[in-house]
């Protein structure tokens, strides 16, 4: 078109689209997830909106909020159209094409090391999936704040955008054309969308309906055409042996038909889904594997790994509300990115069913940020802006109840794997579950999320004793196994004090540490911390029940009495003194008797409150 205006779309996008429209994937499925997902996300904004504004709605149809999807069998065009908050000029140019998201470039990186274009949603790129199945696309919008526009792409590095003249008007909202290209025909059969959409959008909460199809019956003049002058009896004969019309023959005798009845083509919209949300139901009528798929459209995660738990309750009290958490089989590709910088809540807010917001850093800590989930509370007010709401007063009560939940349910995996089971009696107790399930499951959870799990022992200091039992090592006497600390503590010598830990870069270095001779040689058993974090860590964790933490290398290190040392260290006072002075004053605060070494003569030891030789190692790397 003449007046269309013209765009080059931003390198990386241009990179992706690239990789789509070549790929091989062979599961084309997903665009069509993606569409609804957006469709959806349209919905809940303009709902949101109309809580504090209802004029934005606007009447008859354009208030209804719901996605539609139609067949153009003959032109090959898929469309799929919401009455969501729609895209002004300005949104279409930005939102399709002209700025990259982080994670474009993330995906184009992911997807040249053979990636998974499943996981195309979870980057904040899930639109250009259409071109998995198309190669022209038409995105028609209407906003409330401007005229209609159309946008569209051949996806050749360019885009068009023109102020929409010829087409229906939307209204408000987006509809989304795809002009298929020759192989992808099966998206033109209403079961193949049908089965689709009861596969991927399930837990959508909007109607979602499919101009579909129907044989219906309809009544016309009985052989309007053959009897031109009406006969009854020809009527009689042209329907003759089947079952149906020896029916109407007996019925003739009394009343003769002046009809029949044909198969006849509507066309009428069908809703494909359920709406109740899976969040208000009975936790008891929801199966596992409908929490699995629940979690799956949550993190726009479509691999077949299940979470690795779930916790779905109701809180009452002050502050009700519905919750689901999940903890989900891996860790996002960004979680500890610009830890501190960055929002990544993944936790979402619905106030009485009214989708709020997904960006709400107030329910979670940050430590948490790996949880996925909704919490729906019906205390929260409706009519209120984000911001006042983020300031709500019951926001804490709901953190704090979260949290509480979210460690239960962490604390939960443990319990239930048979290989954190150490002494009989736990074993008994869940070896009658189905434990091949859950066997090897917390150290699956511990791979992926251990750091956060530090990282809460550091920052959450209400919690720290309960994240303290999560914690999982590896120690001098754990052979190659993750152990707890309530299992360290119950294999302690009897009259040892401390729980002893040794910090360093990696285990093989440790297990050659002069430091450990004695320990070993006495059978104290030693915690190896080798992640970096673990020096930040061991700053916070003082004490775990009665029991105080000793770091080895470092001073106050205690193994029982020594009957001898008074009267080594008196007679080798000489040599000490000598030694202190020939070392300079700055390096060296001391020079002392040591019963910690076994056939090392000597050891450099670090002061109660200093860096260990470890933290001096991860300071140094830091500034480098
Ligand atoms: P994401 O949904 O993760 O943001 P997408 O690539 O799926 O990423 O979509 C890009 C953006 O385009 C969305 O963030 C949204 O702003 C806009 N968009 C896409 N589809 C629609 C729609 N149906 N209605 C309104 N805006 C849309
Ligand atoms: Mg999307």
């Amino acid at each position: 078109r003449n007046t269309a205006e013209k765009f080059e779309f931003q390198a990386e996008v241009s990179r992706l689209m690239d990789i789509i429209i070549n790929s091989l994937y062979s599961n084309k499925d997903i665009f069509l997830r993606e569409l609804i997902s957006n469709a959806s996300d349209a919905l809940d904004k303009i709902r949101f909106l109309s809580l504090t504004d209802k004029e934005v709605l606007g009447e008859g149809d354009n208030a209804k909020l719901d996605i539609q999807i139609k067949l153009d069998k003959e032109k090959k065009i898929l469309s799929i159209r919401d009455r969501g908050i729609g895209m002004t000029k300005e949104d279409l140019i930005k939102n399709l094409g002209t700025i990259a998201k982080s994670g474009t470039s993330a995906f184009v990186e992911k997807m040249q090391t053979s990636g998974d274009l499943n996981l195309i949603g979870q980057f904040g790129v899930g639109f250009y999936s259409v071109y998995l199945i198309a190669d022209y696309v038409e995105v028609i919008s209407k906003h409330n704040e401007d005229k209609q526009y159309v946008w569209e792409s051949k996806a050749d590095g360019a885009f068009a955008i023109s102020e929409d003249t010829w087409n229906e008007p939307l209204g408000r909202g987006t509809e989304i054309r795809l002009h298929l290209r020759e192989e992808a025909g099966e998206y033109l059969e209403e079961s193949k969308l049908k089965d689709l959409v009861k596969k991927y959008s399930e837990f959508i909460n909007f109607p979602i309906y499919l101009w579909a199809s129907k044989e219906v019956d309809v009544e016309v003049p009985a052989d309007e055409d053959e009897s031109s002058d009406g006969d009854e009896t020809s009527a009689e004969s042209s329907s003759s042996d089947d079952e149906e019309s020896e029916k109407s023959e007996d019925e003739g005798a009394e009343d003769k038909p002046k009809t029949k009845t044909i198969k006849e083509t509507t066309y009428e919209w069908e809703l494909l889904n359920d709406v109740k949300a899976i969040w208000l139901r009975n936790p008891k009528e929801v199966t596992e594997e409908e929490y699995s798929k629940f979690y799956h459209s949550l993190a726009k995660d479509f691999g077949d790994e299940k979470p690795l738990a779930w916790s779905h309750f109701t809180a009452e009290g002050d502050v009700e509300f519905k919750a689901v958490l999940f903890v989900p089989p891996k860790a996002p590709h960004d979680l500890y990115e610009s830890y501190y910088n960055a929002n990544k809540a993944n936790l979402k807010l619905y106030v009485r069913r009214v989708f709020i917001s997904d960006e709400f850093d107030e329910l979670l800590p940050k430590y948490l940020n790996f949880l996925m989930g909704l919490v729906d509370s019906d205390t929260l007010p409706l009519n209120v802006s984000r911001e006042m709401l983020q300031q709500h007063s019951s926001l804490k009560t709901i953190k704090k109840k979260l949290i509480r939940k979210a460690l239960d349910m962490i604390r939960k995996i443990a319990d239930e794997d048979p290989d954190e089971a150490n002494d009989k009696d736990k074993k008994a107790d869940v070896e009658n579950s189905s434990d091949d399930e859950k066997k090897g499951q917390y150290a699956k959870f511990w791979n992926e999320f251990g750091k956060s799990i530090k990282l809460g022992i550091i920052e959450d200091s209400v919690n720290r004793n309960r994240l303290a039992k999560l914690l999982r090592f590896e120690t001098t006497k754990s052979d190659g196994k993750l152990t707890s600390l309530d299992q360290y503590i119950s294999r302690m010598k009897s009259g040892q004090k401390d729980i002893f830990y040794i910090t360093g870069p990696n285990k093989e270095q440790l297990e050659k540490s002069p430091f450990l001779e004695r320990l070993k040689k006495k059978g104290y058993e030693v915690i190896y911390f080798t992640d970096p974090v673990d020096e930040y860590l061991m700053q916070y964790l003082m004490d775990y029940g009665d029991q105080k933490f000793q770091n080895v290398s470092k001073e106050g290190l205690k193994l029982g009495k020594d009957s001898k040392a008074k009267e080594l260290k008196e007679s080798f006072k000489d040599l000490t003194k000598w030694w202190k002075s020939a070392l300079a004053s700055e390096n060296v605060d001391d020079v002392r008797i040591s019963s910690r070494l076994a056939d090392t003569p000597c050891v450099v030891v670090t002061s109660k409150f200093g860096w260990s030789a470890n933290m001096e190692r991860i300071m140094q790397a830091q500034t480098l």
